[in-house]
């Protein structure tokens, strides 16, 4: 059993108010931990910590190749410890225990992108309207930053968020989702041992409307970034307006996987499973919303339900499995809730639409893969995210009608089709309004490259160059080496 603590100005250390909770595993609903809970007196001492550590703790100031050399640390300790890491994930997220060894995978290599860029921006020298002076641009840490990440990628997700923050010379309070902590309180402790000094890092555990409102509220935060839901987003912004904090959202989404009639058919139908079933489709960029060219569309169904049968669900540590279960009772509820909403709205159920008959998962929170055809543009299981793994088949004839139903969607985060003609790919491409596209693939990101959505899917950009700069300020130094009386007001 593990017993988590709050992690505040370099100690380990139990709620003020002595408040734990249970950490449930979504596979049985048995508890693997109890970890402190926080509240707002916490997570206030916490924000004073991390405002000390970078006004006067010096941690802006520190080397950045120095500051990059400590995220390299911290990513060879994650490394050494990938396997525990794994275990934690799947204990906590109910994910297959390969697929959680994926995510460490990418998390010790987003330590070392921004490890690396850490000391590479070394300002820039801008042209000036006064030949005797010089104009340069340098970019400063915005300060004190709220990190608030969610329970589908928990430790992944987080790391988006502190290896630019910490590259950039920023301190923070980070503030994972109260039901799967584990991989973020792990993480801390191997910065404590990497060496970050005390109050650069701190991470509270404890409910969003708290830890992570008082994160957002506070005058003493300079940023706040966030992932996870539309709703909880705004609230954050309207928040943030009381100081005007800089803000970073990364929001749900609705995501249009759309099939030509010319696509190669085997690979668009792995690549839709890969688009939805991976972590029981609760992905962001999960592509759910499969959109289908008539000529295509009857073979496309069929081979998807043949394989869609096949799809083993069960344990994340057994590994003949392929989908774990959802994350809690209460999301399995609104799952359950969207089927019977898809299914009064006319769509057609094919497959799935319920929980599975095998006994040894009934305690878990687990859903059977779902697919239902006939789908509409305005059906709400089309347009609203369920965060489940659950299909839904919309029928199209022509180019310009399926660019046009795929943008009809509040969200824009990300879009994938397939097709063999080079010149759809390219209209395609500038076509479609959302923050990622992929042609002839699905759900494949990667550090370099940035990440974020239009529209209700974000504010900002994750991952790249982009996503340091956003945890800097851009200051311009001006200086004038030749001044003259102006003498405007007279000599
Ligand atoms: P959520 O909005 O319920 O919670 C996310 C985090 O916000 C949690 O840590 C939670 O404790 C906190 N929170 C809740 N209420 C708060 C409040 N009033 N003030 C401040 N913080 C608060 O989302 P979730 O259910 O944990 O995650 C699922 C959502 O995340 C989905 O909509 C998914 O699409 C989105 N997501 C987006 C991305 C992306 O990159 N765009 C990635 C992963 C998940």
């Amino acid at each position: 059993m593990i017993h988590g603590k709050l992690y505040i100005n370099g100690h380990w250390v139990d709620a003020l108010s002595a408040a734990t909770r249970e950490i449930l595993n979504p596979f049985d609903a048995s508890v693997i931990a109890t970890v402190a809970e926080g509240g707002r007196d916490d997570t206030r001492a916490a924000i004073q910590a991390a405002r000390h550590a970078f006004d006067n703790g010096g941690w802006p100031q520190t080397p950045a190749a120095e500051r990059g050399r400590l995220l390299f640390a911290l990513a060879d300790l994650i490394e050494r410890d990938r396997e525990e890491f794994a275990r934690l994930e799947s204990l906590d997220t109910g994910k297959t225990v390969e697929e959680s060894r994926w995510d460490m995978d990418d998390i010790a290599g987003i330590f070392r992108y921004f490890a690396g860029l850490a000391d590479k921006d070394g300002g820039e020298v801008i042209a000036s309207p006064n030949p005797d002076s010089s104009s340069t641009l340098v970019r400063e840490p915005v300060g004190v930053c709220g990190q608030i990440s969610p329970w589908n990628y928990p430790l992944l997700q987080a790391s988006w968020k502190m290896a630019p923050a910490l590259a950039a010379g920023c301190t923070i309070v980070m503030k994972p989702s109260e039901i799967t902590p584990l991989t973020t309180l792990k993480v801390t402790e191997l910065a404590e041992e990497a060496g970050f000094p005390a109050g650069v890092i701190n991470t509270v555990l404890g409910p969003g409307p708290e830890v992570g409102a008082e994160l957002a509220e506070s005058n003493d935060v300079d940023l706040i970034s966030f992932t996870g839901g539309v709703a909880t987003g705004k609230s954050i912004m309207r928040a943030a307006a009381g100081n005007v904090k800089k803000v970073a959202l990364e929001l749900g989404g609705k995501n249009p996987n759309i099939i030509f009639d010319d696509a190669d058919l085997d690979l668009a139908v792995d690549y839709a499973l890969n688009g939805v079933f991976f972590h029981a489709g609760q992905i962001c960029s999960a592509g759910t919303r499969v959109m289908v060219q008539k000529g295509i569309h009857d073979r496309f169904v069929e081979a998807l339900l043949a394989r869609m049968k096949r799809i083993v669900v069960g344990d994340g540590f057994d590994e003949k499995t392929q989908m774990g279960p959802l994350i809690s009772a209460q999301h399995q509820a609104k799952v359950e809730g969207y089927i019977e909403i898809a299914q009064q709205e006319g769509a057609q159920l094919l497959l799935g639409g319920k929980r599975p008959d095998d006994p040894a998962l009934q305690n878990g929170y687990f859903y059977l893969p779902t697919l239902f055809t006939e789908c509409k543009n305005d059906m709400r299981i089309v347009q609203e995210e369920v965060f489940g793994p659950v299909i839904t088949i919309e029928r199209f004839a022509t180019e310009e009608e399926v660019i046009q139903r795929a943008n009809d969607t509040i969200y824009g985060l990300s879009a994938g089709f397939w097709t063999q003609n080079a010149d759809r790919i390219e209209r395609m491409s500038k076509a479609l309004r959302f923050g990622t596209v992929w042609a002839n693939d699905f759900n494949v990101y990667f550090v370099q490259a940035p990440w974020g959505g239009y529209k209700q899917s974000g504010l900002g950009r994750e991952l790249g160059k982009i996503g340091l700069e956003e945890y800097t300020e851009v200051k311009h130094i001006y200086r004038n080496y030749a001044t003259k009386p102006f003498n405007w007001f007279g000599a």
